[in-house]
């Protein structure tokens, strides 16, 4: 199984990503996690990036390409992986499809999850992470707050630095200016299959396994 999980930031795509990878048996790739690793080790990507995401703003395309090179040609992905935060934009959606050719992989497909901007902006507002497993909570469903610890293994929890209201309006912005548009990339190609990101957890689990299917 090959995903690419594409949608708009705080649109649910880790935690289904997550859960699917431990479903299927299958590495979950998230340029997110992967840059926000560089950042917390102060790599030099790491120092690069974090003005950038912290600006909401996207890292340069050679950077990404070449970090999802590296992992796709690793026998890690032999069996699959669901790629979540990969494309974000034209040239990293036609440098995947160069590196899909060069690996022989035909058979992907998209998963669009489609949500409103104001439901985004709610939920990003009421994100909060741990910093130890990386597990992602509301305040609002979740009923945790800044102060409790993670549920799953108690470390401290906390709000992205780019989850902030005002940064989250400039991640939007770049979504739907140079984001959105790899999707007619991906249509033209037929490979997309939509779900309702507003629906809850398990529901889009199961809607995207049924997708998957029909
Ligand atoms: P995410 O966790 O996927 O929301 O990513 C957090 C931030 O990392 C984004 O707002 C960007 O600044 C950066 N980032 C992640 N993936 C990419 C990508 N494919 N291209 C450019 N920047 C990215």
């Amino acid at each position: 199984m090959r995903l690419i999980l594409f949608g708009p930031p705080g649109v649910g795509k880790g935690t289904q990503a997550k859960l699917l990878a431990q479903e299927f048996g299958i590495p979950h790739i998230s340029t997110g996690d992967m840059l926000r690793q560089a950042v917390a080790e102060g790599t030099d990507l790491g120092r690069k990036a974090k003005a950038i995401m912290d600006a909401g703003q996207l890292v340069p395309d050679d950077i990404m390409i070449g970090i999802v090179r590296d992992v796709l040609t690793s026998p890690r992905v032999k069996d699959g992986f669901i790629l979540d935060g990969f494309p974000r934009t034209l040239q990293q959606a036609s440098a995947l499809s160069n590196l899909f050719q060069e690996l022989d992989i035909t058979d992907y497909k998209v998963v669009n999850f489609n949500a409103d901007d104001a439901e985004i902006i709610r939920r990003l507002g009421s994100r909060l992470m741990c910093v130890n497993d990386g597990k992602i909570y509301s305040t609002i469903t979740d009923g945790v707050t800044l102060n409790d610890p993670c549920p799953a293994c108690g470390g401290r929890l906390i709000q992205r630095d780019d989850d902030t209201e005002e940064t989250v309006r400039k991640r939007l912005a770049v979504y739907h200016s140079t984001t959105k548009p790899v999707l007619d990339f991906y249509r033209a190609r037929g490979v997309v299959v939509e779900v309702n990101g507003m629906a809850t957890v398990d529901e889009v689990n199961q809607m995207i396994k049924k997708a998957l299917c029909t």
